[in-house]
């Protein structure tokens, strides 16, 4: 970590507790359990380019509303599956997941396309991993990124193999999937704004596909992205489309691959 990146992170650590201690003052302030870490408690706002979304984040482990819908869906398959046989590839990983997934599994690697903090330097649309080499592909938040999905969805099904699992959510918060004529650098470069269809595009390279959203799951875990999407299209958002509405759902696409 350098010394800037060091800084950042003790200033967001300083702010968020005062943040924490004025909401938890608030007797009107909601409160939720992080399926995650377990902790019980109001949950903070989370505020990027896009405006603020409340109760986004577990003040304790950081982890925002996708990482529990995830955490849950993970806790759900392990019902039916057996981790501890999985080799995984966890593509550009979220600590949260990482740290708790990786011991249930029988192998682990991590990739991301420059390789820093992770084990290779990978790109998705032309992996260096050999075919069927991984049962279960974790590629969180990647695909809106990268304009030749098509190739990253092939090369994801290249690599697992059979009844191999890929876990593919994309951030959803269009009605319908939008492609950008260039990459936005006020969204950390995304090319297309994804709405519910997206996921459509998977069932060309998976056998089955299942989406999981916010609604399969206990609502103390504040699984819902509370934002208010009715002011795009504006400067910094030129091609996303406004939305009614102040409570939108998570999704996140299973896809597998048959025995
Ligand atoms: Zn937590």
């Amino acid at each position: 970590m350098t010394l800037r990146t060091r800084y950042r992170r003790i200033k967001y650590k300083v702010k968020s507790a005062i943040a924490l201690k004025r909401l938890q003052n608030d007797p009107s302030r909601e409160k939720f359990t992080c399926p995650i870490c377990e902790y019980s408690g109001v949950f903070l706002d989370f505020t990027p380019e896009t405006g603020t979304r409340p109760h986004a984040q577990c003040p304790n482990c950081e982890s925002l509303e996708r990482h529990r819908v995830q955490w849950l869906t993970m806790t759900e398959l392990r019902k039916e599956i057996d981790f501890k046989k999985l080799r995984v590839l966890h593509m550009a990983p979220e600590k949260f997941i990482l740290e708790r997934l990786r011991p249930l599994c029988h192998s682990y690697v991590t990739a991301d396309i420059d390789g820093a903090g992770v084990d290779f330097a990978e790109d998705l649309t032309k992996l260096s991993f050999a075919d069927a080499s991984f049962d279960l592909v974790y590629c969180s938040h990647v695909l809106e990124h990268i304009r030749d999905d098509a190739a990253a969805l092939r090369e994801i099904r290249r690599v697992l193999a059979p009844g191999g699992i890929a876990v593919l959510p994309v951030p959803v918060f269009s009605d319908v999937t939008v492609e950008y004529p260039e990459p936005n650098w006020h969204e950390h470069g995304h090319v297309r704004a994804p709405g519910p269809d997206y996921s459509e595009r998977y069932k060309k390279y998976f056998d089955s596909l299942r989406v999981y959203t916010s609604d399969n799951y206990d609502s103390r875990f504040q699984l819902y992205l509370y934002e208010d999407r009715t002011g795009w299209p504006n400067a910094k958002f030129p091609h996303r489309r406004p939305t009614a509405g102040t409570k939108h759902l998570d999704y996140l696409p299973i896809c597998r691959v048959k025995v």
